[in-house]
């Protein structure tokens, strides 16, 4: 697929009407923004339209109010947000494109921004409905989609209105596509891949995508119990995927060496925090006890792959990093990315909050704004929202 899409530089916006698809499903909390870093990414494409000239109206999912109008799935908190950040107001509408919809988008002038109500509030978006998807297109020049986070669904906002308007890609969306096109097709090596989480399910199309393109593919967390089992460790209570052990064994054997599991684990007699915990070599948890973490030995070899590779992707925790006391290894991952001068990147979620919590986020090249849609670019598949955008 081609990863070099038209942005709005490439167009003169002056007097145009423009419809923004951006990813402003910030976490909320009894309708206060908890973390508006979605929404503060959002400004340079919007910042960029608004200074060119152009009249924008902007739209966004939340949550899942699974197609009914919902106010606790309301964009209103955003709307005030955006509002601080740009210095002007930014006007909500009522709905997404009923009456009120249409007279606020009618009467923005170049240089405004308005927001639309929750594209969800409406069942058709996720049926990527075209009647719905020709509704959000009405009255707008050209189409933007900024929206990275939600670039892996065909929904009418970020896809089917590409058939009603011309499709452009947005500056945040520009710079995932950029990075994470860059790791696949030409990263600077050695590349490490640093995979973990609990399901070994979610990431095996990952795995299969990554093995010819990286040096290293480091496993860890959860999913690393059924390699050891495949291989015919002891994993004793610890997670196991029985159903994958033969895919395994055969992605072991064609890797060439290239996938390293844990050399030791911490293990615990139990499922909580103040469990009984000691450090077992790997494939060899005693009955009643379970992996929780990567050990020592393990993260002080991975910590050093990650410090001597030229790019590295890390995707998913290497324990209960939940529980303080098996956070030790991702703890070491996320030290590791960031003092390395590798180029580095997060793949959203579970990593991504490691890193933010530990106060690294700033140490670290990207952070993908996509935990899913950064999965699948990763996994080869082509992402409906960046495909329907035009190339370069
Ligand atoms: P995933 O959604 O597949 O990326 O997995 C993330 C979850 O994996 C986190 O909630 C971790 O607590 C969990 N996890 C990581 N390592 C383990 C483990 N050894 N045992 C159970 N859960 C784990």
């Amino acid at each position: 697929m081609n990863y070099s899409k038209k942005t709005p530089r490439d167009i003169s916006l002056e007097g145009k009407k423009v419809l923004v698809r951006c990813d402003f499903n910030v976490p909320m909390k009894d309708g206060v923004i908890q973390d508006d870093r979605r929404i503060v990414s959002a400004l340079p494409t919007v910042r960029y339209l608004l200074e060119n000239g152009a009249a924008v109206t902007l739209c966004s999912h939340m949550g899942r109010p699974k197609g009914e109008v919902n106010p606790k799935y309301s964009l209103a908190p955003v709307a005030k947000r955006l509002s601080e950040l740009l210095e002007q107001e930014v006007i909500l509408a009522d709905d997404v494109i009923g009456e009120s919809a249409k007279a606020v988008r009618a009467a923005c002038k170049p240089g405004q921004a308005v927001l639309i109500e929750n594209v969800r509030y409406d069942a058709r978006e996720e049926k990527n409905d075209p009647e719905f998807a020709k509704a959000l297109a009405e009255g707008a020049d050209l189409y933007v989609n900024d929206a990275f986070g939600a670039a892996h669904r065909a929904h009418a906002s970020t896809e089917g209105v590409s058939k009603y308007l011309p499709a452009y890609c947005g500056f945040l969306m520009e710079r995932e596509l950029e990075v994470l096109g860059k790791a696949l097709a030409n990263p600077a090596r050695p590349f490490t891949a640093v995979l973990g989480g609990a399901k070994i399910s979610d990431k095996l199309a990952l795995i299969e995508n990554l093995l010819p393109k990286c040096d290293n593919i480091l496993i860890v967390g959860g999913m690393s119990y059924t390699f050891q089992k495949a291989l015919g460790g002891e994993i004793g209570a610890s997670l196991c995927d029985a159903e994958k052990i033969d895919d395994l064994r055969a992605l072991l054997a064609k890797a060439e060496g290239k996938i390293m599991l844990p050399v030791d684990d911490v293990i615990a007699d139990k499922f909580d925090n103040e469990a009984n915990r000691k450090t077992a070599k790997a494939g060899q948890t005693p009955e009643g006890w379970m992996g929780m973490d990567i050990g020592p030995e393990t993260a002080k070899l991975f910590g050093d792959k990650v410090l001597s590779s030229g790019t590295v992707v890390w995707n998913g925790p290497a324990g209960v990093f939940e529980m303080s006391n098996f956070s030790t290894g991702t703890r070491a991952i996320a030290q590791a990315m960031a003092d390395s001068k590798a180029f580095t990147i997060i793949g959203g979620g579970d990593s991504a909050s490691a890193v933010e919590l530990m106060g690294l986020a700033d140490k670290i090249d990207h952070i993908s704004t996509g935990g899913g849609a950064s999965l699948e670019f990763l996994e080869g598949k082509n992402l409906p929202g960046v495909a329907c955008l035009e190339d370069k």
